[in-house]
């Protein structure tokens, strides 16, 4: 009886393996599910727009906005753009900061010559959590990523959420100041809140800050605190499109 109940076990087992395996994949929970949505959606992606759509694209990029997120798997363009194709520059590390990836936020801003640069930090952030508390037991690699996360210890997650997005515009300010003064760069810092920390909605990005402008009311109206190009500057741009 024993080993007829054995047999049984065994036999269920084998026969559920692969069908399990092949549920998981298509569940996408597996490394072959993995593959297989993601053939599956750039499939649905490409074939769902005109060639045009991707012949422009390869005539070269002039983005809108150089952004800084958070590599957080929760986080991401189509929570904020319905077109990010050309439009968005994006730069991820994370606790979204700009020391973490300086070389790749310059190119964004010097090269490609963004008019914003944007800072999306986020509820819920782990990189924050890690930096307000003891992380020297981490590897030297992420302790050094940590290390340029300049928030005080035992911050609650969303004050060091803010803190940070502060810090990081602050930092973005000082370093391309040329570009601001000119008026070719607005800096602006956001939070994306799908926790909805900040009850204000679930999914909801909060602007928080216009080049170091933090007065939520002041907030409110964003295109009286962009910078405006200075005369030369303006010069510049109108003999240069001739
Ligand atoms: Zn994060």
């Amino acid at each position: 009886m024993q080993r007829f109940f054995l047999s049984v076990c065994i036999a269920a087992l084998i026969a559920s393996g692969p069908a399990s395996a092949r549920e998981q994949a298509v569940a996408g929970n597996s490394v072959i599910g993995f593959i297989d949505a993601i053939k599956a959606d750039n499939l649905a992606y490409y074939t769902g727009r005109k060639a045009d759509f991707f012949f422009t694209l390869s005539k070269g990029q002039k983005p809108l906005a150089t952004v800084v997120a958070c590599s957080d798997s929760r986080v991401h363009t189509n929570m904020f753009s319905a077109d990010p194709e050309g439009r968005l520059f994006m730069v991820r590390n994370m606790g979204n900061q700009l020391a973490a990836t300086e070389g790749s936020v310059e190119y964004g801003i010097y090269h490609l010559r963004t008019p914003v640069l944007l800072i999306i930090g986020h509820t819920r952030c782990g990189a924050i959590s890690a930096a307000s508390s003891d992380y020297s037991k981490e590897s030297p690699a992420i302790r050094r990523e940590l290390d340029s996360i300049s928030i005080g210890k035992g911050l609650s997650n969303i004050e060091g959420v803010y803190a940070n997005v502060h810090n990081q515009v602050v930092a973005a300010m000082l370093k391309f100041d040329d570009e601001l003064k000119a008026g070719k760069l607005n800096v602006i810092g956001a939070v994306l809140d799908f926790a909805d920390d900040l009850h204000l909605g679930a999914g909801k990005l909060t602007i928080i800050n216009v080049n170091g402008e933090t007065d939520a009311r002041k907030l409110e109206d964003p295109e009286a605190l962009l910078t405006k190009p200075t005369s030369t500057a303006a010069g510049k741009t109108k003999k240069n499109a001739r």
